[in-house]
């Protein structure tokens, strides 16, 4: 059996659990692993002290003698890298040539859906537009351009962990007020350069007060964050009336993870410190005074491509040798490329598990906890549970 019909056969298996929709995947990688083991540090989100080994990561872009393990807390579900590393470690884990922090594609106007959507929903002006128009294009909102945001407000924007201001200027671009933070000095110069407004450092440090925003992005950041709860609560003092928190963040409950494990490309040990799931994502907002209006999961291509390669030209668990583990890495840089037919195979099982909340990554709406009388609110939170938006 073939590499390709090997993967079609796990996912095919796979599907299986799709027919328990509430189900979790709870099971990745037990290799060498210390299974529900009390342990000094408590649950970030329900305090809980019992864990359950899951996989063990390593750093794939750089050679580092580290292993870093990461459990499941028995509590609430939260994956967790333990012991959470301390803030001089975090520093060391970013190379100087860290992808999130380079370059920034302009707005891709090249498709005539993409002008359309830019046109009819995506641009500030749009809403001068037939509100029947806009409304053919919302439900698309996630898969056309699915990193931009509606116009909403007065169109204030807040991106953190905004990098060299990708998404900051494409939203300029649409006639948002852009605002940045980057913790990484090169990348936010870089954003600086382009004439945005950037804050070099954190939410803690960002001489912010008496601001408001309409919108707060947070795009895969809170799973780098030591900290996120602390995080996102001081980030919700800047939301303005109505204001929203935008969170895209790699699901711990993805079909890919579970067949993947230790080579799943969002992973991306040691840089991520913790993995959400819808559910775990609802008891963040909660625990930070906030309410998650919708989650939903997704697939991407390039998610599939980086983990197949990773499959393909590193081990799952990389040589002690450190000599042996260097020349895999840079093995592995040089031979980057697409894998279409492993696309094609495993692509349609994925985006059937991403109506079931198993896709590899999770946009979520967090408003205010006190936010009421929102009509467009699509489900009411009991307790921590959530329902899965189907894309
Ligand atoms: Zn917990």
């Amino acid at each position: 059996m073939s590499r390709g019909q090997r993967e079609f056969s796990s996912q095919a298996n796979a599907v299986v659990v799709l027919v328990q929709p509430r189900l979790n995947v709870r099971r990745v990688d037990h290799s060498n692993g210390t299974d529900g083991a009390e342990r000094d540090e408590a649950c970030i989100l329900c305090k809980a002290k019992s864990f359950r080994f899951l996989v063990r990561g390593f750093d794939r872009i750089q050679s580092r003698a580290d292993e870093f393990r990461y459990y499941r807390c028995e509590g609430c579900g939260l994956v967790a890298q333990l012991p959470i590393p301390t803030a001089v470690q975090i520093a060391g884990f970013y190379p100087e040539d860290y992808e999130p922090h380079a370059g920034a594609r302009p707005l891709s106007r090249g498709k005539l859906i993409n002008r359309l959507a830019i046109s009819y929903f995506y641009s500030v002006d749009s809403v001068a537009r037939p509100p029947l128009i806009r409304a053919v294009f919302r439900p698309f909102s996630g898969r056309i351009m699915r990193d931009l945001v509606e116009p909403h407000g007065q169109n204030r924007l807040l991106d953190i962990g905004c990098g060299a201001g990708e998404l900051m200027a494409q939203h300029c671009e649409l006639g948002w007020c852009v605002t940045g933070i980057e913790l990484n000095s090169r990348a936010a110069a870089l954003g600086r350069s382009r004439g945005l407004d950037v804050h070099n450092g954190t939410v803690f440090d960002a001489p912010f007060d008496g601001r408001e925003f309409d919108v707060i992005l947070m795009s895969q950041v809170i799973e780098h964050l030591p900290d996120p709860v602390r995080a996102l609560r001081r980030a919700a003092r800047w939301l303005g009336a109505g204001g929203k928190i935008i969170l895209t963040t790699p699901n711990a409950s993805s079909l890919a993870f579970r067949y993947f494990g230790s080579r799943w490309f969002p992973l991306e040990a040691p840089r991520h410190l913790f993995l959400f799931d819808p559910d775990t994502i609802s008891l963040l907002a909660a625990t930070a005074g906030l309410r998650s209006r919708y989650s939903k999961t997704r697939c991407e291509g390039w998610i599939i491509d980086f983990s197949i390669h990773y499959m393909q030209t590193q081990t799952a668990v990389l040589p002690t040798d450190l000599a042996a583990r260097a020349s895999m890495i840079e093995q592995s840089k040089r031979s980057r490329k697409r894998h279409q037919l492993g696309r094609k195979l495993i692509a349609p099982i994925l985006s059937i598990g991403a109506c079931f909340g198993r896709g590899d990554l999770i946009r979520a709406e967090l408003v205010a906890a006190t936010a009421m009388g929102d009509s467009n609110a699509r489900f009411e939170i009991e307790g921590k549970e959530s329902r899965i938006l189907c894309k």
